[in-house]
């Protein structure tokens, strides 16, 4: 049977960012595999592009911690090897008096997370930056940016491949066995063919279907709290947004599960909307047409000029949470399983956003499970 050292399930930004930070590290013998013919072809490819500061998650999580090392090392990784990518700066806004309250509890919040730089903007002081954006109160967060998405994982990716990475594409994980000191995986090639290799240790990348990866290795993901619940977010955009002068990303109070439908300069010159949140069963990355006006009338209460045909339809992607519907916060798992009998065996599950921004983070993470 074929052996390697390390497997990595998954080639999303997460998986790929993990191959690149072990491999710049001198580890040998790794494999990626992903089910799709390329990379980033999932989650990864369906976000907002945006390199948070950390704003809101709960104080001492991995998610508050992640997110502000990963961003830190994102731009300079971005810097350093030219990736496309913007430090913008975002408002996060009370568009009415009543939402005050909410935008001083995120401050503090973003306070106890250990984020810096933020200010507190009154009416004018938002109006002289944004001239188009009425609110009633702000904070800016200069640390926040945008990023080409594909461009960081394409330079994962050939990183990676020049260090000796091996890719294998449209190959799926479908059995996982543990062995006395190893794993046996079973792949399913494109033919349909199947084959096992032997594997030191695993590294489950797997996003929206990481729980079903950890299942397959005998895990009991309902009482390890593992089984993740999809919810999705559609985007609409501004077909004309030269119509407008937004030079940041607004930001008006989160709602439960996202945050908020918010305004993403992104780095063609364009305006996105959104995502919005929606529990769903089965994946599907369609945009309602009907849920145009849902998000007209939440943008244009702070985006005035907005018209109804402004708006175009754009695309959708679908977090993979672990929070439960009426849950307030989950954490990602990030965890080397060894405490489960599962000598080297790391899942990576929940991985929503902040993921994008925290994948240096959490590959660093790992790295030090590894080493
Ligand atoms: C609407 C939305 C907006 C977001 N906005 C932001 C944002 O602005 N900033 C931010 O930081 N984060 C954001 N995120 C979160 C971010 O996109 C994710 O955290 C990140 O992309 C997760 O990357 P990943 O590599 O873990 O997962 P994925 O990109 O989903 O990759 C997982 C890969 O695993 C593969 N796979 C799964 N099972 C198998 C198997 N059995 N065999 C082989 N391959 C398998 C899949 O094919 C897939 O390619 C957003 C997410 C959503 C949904």
């Amino acid at each position: 049977m074929e052996r390697v050292d390390i497997t990595i399930i998954g080639a999303g930004i997460v998986g790929l960012a993990i191959g690149y930070k072990l491999s710049q590290s001198g580890k040998k013998n790794i494999l990626v595999i992903d089910q799709h013919k390329s990379f980033g072809q999932e989650t990864s490819s369906r976000n907002s592009e945006v390199i948070h500061a950390g704003l809101y998650y709960k104080p001492g999580s991995l998610k508050a911690k992640c997110c502000l090392r990963g961003n830190k090392l994102l731009y300079e990784l971005c810097q350093k090897h030219n990736i496309p990518h913007k430090k913008l700066g975002k408002l996060v806004i009370a568009p009415t008096k009543e939402e005050i309250g909410k935008i001083e509890n995120i401050y503090k919040n973003a306070i106890a997370c250990g984020v810096e730089n933020l200010t507190f903007l009154d009416k004018d002081q938002i109006r002289k930056l944004e001239p188009d954006v009425t609110a009633e109160m702000g904070i800016l967060s200069p640390d926040t940016g945008i990023i080409d998405s594909h461009a960081a994982m394409k330079f994962f990716y050939e990183t990676s491949k020049a260090n000796g990475v091996e890719f294998g594409f449209g190959i799926t994980a479908a059995v996982i066995r543990q062995c006395p000191s190893s794993y046996e995986i079973v792949v399913e090639e494109p033919d349909g063919e199947h084959f096992p290799f032997e594997t030191t240790t695993v590294i489950n990348c797997g996003g929206l279907w990481a729980d079903k990866i950890a299942e397959m290795v005998g895990m009991d993901i309902d009482a390890l709290d593992y089984r993740l619940r999809f919810n999705k977010g559609q985007y609409f955009r501004i077909s004309n947004p030269k119509k407008f002068s937004v030079m940041r990303l607004i930001y008006p109070p989160p709602s439960k599960n996202g945050l908020g439908i918010h305004i993403t300069p992104d780095l063609a010159g364009g305006l996105r909307l959104g995502p919005d949140d929606a529990w769903i069963d089965i994946i599907n990355y369609d945009v309602n047409e009907a849920d145009k006006e849902k998000f007209f009338t939440d943008v244009q209460s702070y985006l005035p000029a907005l018209m109804l045909n402004d708006l175009a339809i754009d695309t959708a992607g679908v977090r993979p949470k672990l929070q439960k519907p009426n849950e307030a916060f989950h954490d990602f798992v990030i965890s080397h399983e060894k405490d489960k009998r599962l000598e080297n065996f790391i899942n990576l599950i929940g991985i929503e956003s902040p993921g994008l921004t925290s994948c240096l983070a959490i590959a660093e993470m790992v790295e030090g499970f590894i080493l």
